[in-house]
């Protein structure tokens, strides 16, 4: 967002409430839409993806112990995936932010965000024991789900859209080369398994398992055994490797309606969450800090507030559409707690159209790969 406006010519300051070591290490995405990419690379930034982002031009999806692959370039007319680290998109983005030596603090505390329904946004902090108010045209709230910007908003502006999976994600980076070049998207009688990586010799490694699991429950020879049942196939093997971190993530849909409230706008997570079987949680931030950035460079331009105006119904389509498509591969891959065998024909069922259908490959692939227009 911050460069998106330097770009423009429009000043920003950039809070972060955690430390630049913590934001730079923080494990989380790792798939880029080519529209991401692509905006990447129009804002400066892609140097360093370009050369060490892995493309890669489909999926596989396994199932009754046979892989499928889903060809994205046929199908989507040359689109295709970035497979580079959430994690060194924010190193590129620090390091572009300092270099145009505009703002950037981080480690501040009690951020306040107020007077958001006037013209003279404020919005305080704690920096260095100092106290600081700092007045603005706009406030972007790209504060996360656990950030302050949404609960700011009045009750009764926002709608609340949720739901809660009955499962959760244990994943772990491990220090081996994946085990296939492609992503491998598992279903199987014991719960769904993903392999993925972040680079040639880091694999990215996820098994279903209950929201309330404890990681304790889960050493990490219990985990490869898991994974080795849950992705085998005769005559492939699961490299392995030591375990760098383990994390058990929930699955959650959740969209607030509508994405502003006068000069507050929010971004991202603060606005939304998807479940990470569709990777687009990453994508959907970016989408919207592009529409966000456009708004508030024309309303300098030119004092024009019609894209301002419209930016939560503009973002929300591609939310809802993510949302949907995110619903979809996790309802589509994941063993239903409480299911009955005819959820599993269900399943089995979906799994085979999308396979043998182009058209619902080709579905599956330009939302995977990310809709150009919404
Ligand atoms: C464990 C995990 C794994 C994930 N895996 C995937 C995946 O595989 N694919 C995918 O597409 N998505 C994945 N996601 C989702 C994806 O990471 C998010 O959708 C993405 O980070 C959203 O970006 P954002 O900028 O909106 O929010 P964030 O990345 O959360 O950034 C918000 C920032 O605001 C800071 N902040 C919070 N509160 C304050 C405050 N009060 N003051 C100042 N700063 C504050 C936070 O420290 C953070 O740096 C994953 C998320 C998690 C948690």
């Amino acid at each position: 967002m911050a460069q998106l406006l330097h770009l423009e010519g429009i000043d920003s300051v950039v809070l972060e409430d955690r430390s630049r070591e913590y934001v730079e290490q923080r494990i989380r995405a790792g798939v880029l839409e080519q529209g991401t990419v692509d905006l990447l690379n129009e804002i400066g930034v892609g140097e360093r993806l370009r050369r060490e982002g892995l493309v890669h031009d489909g999926i596989e999806l396994q199932f009754a112990g046979k892989r499928h692959r889903i060809d994205f370039p046929s199908l989507t007319g040359g689109r295709r995936i970035t497979v580079y680290g959430q994690q060194e998109v924010v190193k590129d983005l620090i390091t572009a932010r300092l270099e145009t030596s505009r703002p950037l603090h981080f480690e501040v505390s009690d951020v306040e965000v107020n007077g958001f329904e006037s013209e003279s946004p404020v919005v305080r902090f704690r920096r260095e024991r100092e106290d600081v108010e700092l007045r603005c045209d706009f406030i972007a709230g790209c504060d996360g789900f656990h950030g302050v910007c949404r609960d700011s908003i009045p009750a009764g502006v926002l709608r609340a859209f949720e739901r809660e999976y009955p499962f959760a994600w244990l994943g772990i980076l491990a220090a081996a080369p994946p085990s296939n070049e492609e992503l491998i998207y598992a279903y199987h009688e014991h719960g769904f398994a993903l392999h993925s990586m972040r680079s040639p010799t880091i694999t990215r490694l996820y098994l279903q398992v209950r929201p309330d699991e404890e990681l304790a429950e889960w050493p990490d020879e219990r985990i490869w055994n898991e994974l080795e049942l849950r992705l085998g196939l005769e005559g492939w093997t699961l490299n392995t490797g030591e375990v760098l971190e383990k994390g058990v993530t929930g699955m959650r849909s959740f969209v607030v309606e509508p994405m502003q409230c006068g000069r507050l706008f929010l971004a991202g997570d603060a606005a939304h969450i998807v479940p990470a079987t569709g990777a687009k949680g990453l994508n959907l931030a970016v989408a919207d800090v592009r529409l966000l950035a456009s708004g508030i460079a024309a309303w300098y331009r030119n004092g024009d507030v019609s894209l301002l105006e419209r930016y939560s119904s503009d973002a929300l389509r591609r939310v809802w559409r993510a949302e949907h498509f995110s619903w979809f591969m996790t309802s589509m891959l994941h063993r239903l707690e409480g299911g009955d065998e005819f959820d599993v024909k269900l399943q089995l069922a979906q799994l085979a159209y999308v396979c043998s259908s182009e058209k619902a490959a080709a579905s599956l692939a330009e939302n995977y790969v990310g809709l150009e227009h919404v």
